[in-house]
């Protein structure tokens, strides 16, 4: 008789949703070296695999873990701060908050985010770039979460003292970073040019070039405000992706956060070029809805974020709710489509969209489907609003939250299982970020 294959875990009996977002019931989930090995019923893997633990999926459909591709992890402690404030924010309150970050809040502030992001079904994540990285990285190591870290780049004249630096400098700090933690556990660095009228031509070429030369990505804030749109205009007659483009930076390795004042132009760019972008719909209700269903339509992928703490919170159930509503409101009732942006749209942007900016391969992470990355996150069905269900998809959108995510895997280890973190102590940070704010906010 043939050896059986040891594989590592099996989520046993539970039902999840396919790639189609349909719903499937009374299956299990095998893994094996971070991968979804097969999903098949026990009795069938049984015939050719063993397997070391097992978690019982019963009472749980599981669906692929979201991903937060565009979030900060240095403004966690500034929950609550910004909601209602007058512009500009960036300068008025989060450069301010930033230019005083010392290895204690980061370290904090990265506690606290891993531990919400776990609770609330995110088992990846990209940070656009901040201070003490280094702090980030080591607890974010440590949660198992899959992860793009960045240092936070600028030389524009006249920042706090505490965060001025040259292009040369603030480039060396992601070199840093990246020799350091790029691909150590689950974790990236990718470059960021932070928002792209505080960066010179000098650091925004050195930045590309050195995000090439580590095969890796450049991210940065783009087309978020009226004001940088004209900032580009007045002085080289070029919109934001445009410049970019002039300057050979844009390709598939670029990643444009917000991206909502596109130009046709601009948005052919993004086609041609490769480009992927990213949504932050509670932080962009104060800017501008973005051109999302036109972006699909054209075959450019589309990430979801929650721009941070500040920005209501890293739920991505939230987020996706809000972007529904937005995207009907703005593109479906002018044309009475009520389905302008389905469920299944939606959560294919949180999960696999998001995979493709973490570095997935498109056609296969971010699915429950064999070779895909093993991120899997289970929804609780024992709740009232999980009883009764038309489908399974338009439900998990409509009515699931952060609350109900019972069980979370990043690369088939377990971070989370029924509802206790498994790689970090959360008694623990939840004191730490008491005393905190007791102490210094
Ligand atoms: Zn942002």
């Amino acid at each position: 008789m043939d050896r059986k294959i040891e594989a590592d875990l099996l989520l046993r009996d539970s039902d999840y949703l396919d790639e189609d977002f349909e719903l499937v019931e009374g299956k299990s989930i095998l893994i094996k070296d971070g991968r979804i090995e097969g999903i098949d019923t026990a009795e069938s893997l049984k015939e050719k695999y063993t397997w070391r633990e097992e978690l019982d999926g019963s009472g749980c459909v599981y669906m692929p873990g979201l991903v937060d591709s565009h979030m900060h992890t240095g403004q966690q402690l500034l929950r609550g701060r910004i909601l209602d404030e007058m512009p500009m924010i960036w300068t008025r309150v989060m450069l301010p908050y930033e230019s005083t970050l010392t290895p204690e809040k980061m370290g904090l502030s990265a506690r606290m985010a891993a531990v919400e992001m776990i609770h609330a079904g995110t088992t990846g994540f990209i940070d656009a770039g901040s201070y003490f990285m280094e702090e980030a990285a080591d607890v974010y190591a440590r949660s198992g979460l899959r992860g793009a870290l960045s240092y936070s780049t600028m030389d524009q004249e006249g920042l706090p003292a505490s965060i001025a630096m040259d292009a040369r400098t603030a480039v060396r700090k992601t070199d840093e970073l990246y020799k350091e933690f790029h691909g150590q556990e689950n974790i990236k660095v990718y470059y960021s040019l932070r928002s792209l009228i505080s960066c010179s031509e000098d650091l925004i070429l050195m930045a590309a070039e050195r995000a090439a030369g580590n095969h890796t990505m450049l991210q940065a804030h783009m087309n978020e405000y009226p004001g940088e749109i004209n900032f580009y205009m007045e002085r080289k007659q070029l919109r934001p992706y445009e410049y970019l483009d002039r300057l050979g930076v844009l390709g598939p390795d670029f990643l444009g956060a917000h991206s909502l004042l596109l130009s046709e132009s601009e948005i052919s760019l993004l086609e041609e070029r490769g480009v992927k972008v990213c949504h932050c719909p509670f932080s962009n209700c104060g800017k501008a809805a973005p051109r999302t269903p036109e972006l699909l339509e054209r075959g450019i992928t589309v990430g979801l974020g929650t721009d941070g703490a500040a920005h209501g919170g890293l739920s991505l159930f939230q987020e996706m709710k809000i972007f529904r509503s937005v995207m009907n409101l703005t593109w479906g009732v002018p044309l009475a489509e009520p389905a302008v942006m389905p469920a299944r749209t939606i959560l294919a942007m949180a999960t696999r969209g998001g995979q493709v900016c973490l570095g997935g391969e498109p056609e296969k992470d971010g699915r429950l489907l064999p070779g895909a990355r093993a991120d899997i996150i289970g929804i609780d069905k024992n709740r009232i609003y999980m009883a009764v269900y038309g489908h399974m998809a338009n439900t998990v959108l409509e009515s699931a939250g952060a609350g109900d995510v019972r069980d979370s895997l990043c690369a088939g280890k377990v971070l989370m299982r029924d509802y206790r973190i498994q790689t970090l102590d959360e008694e623990e940070i939840y004191r730490e970020a008491v005393s905190w704010k007791n102490n210094f906010a």
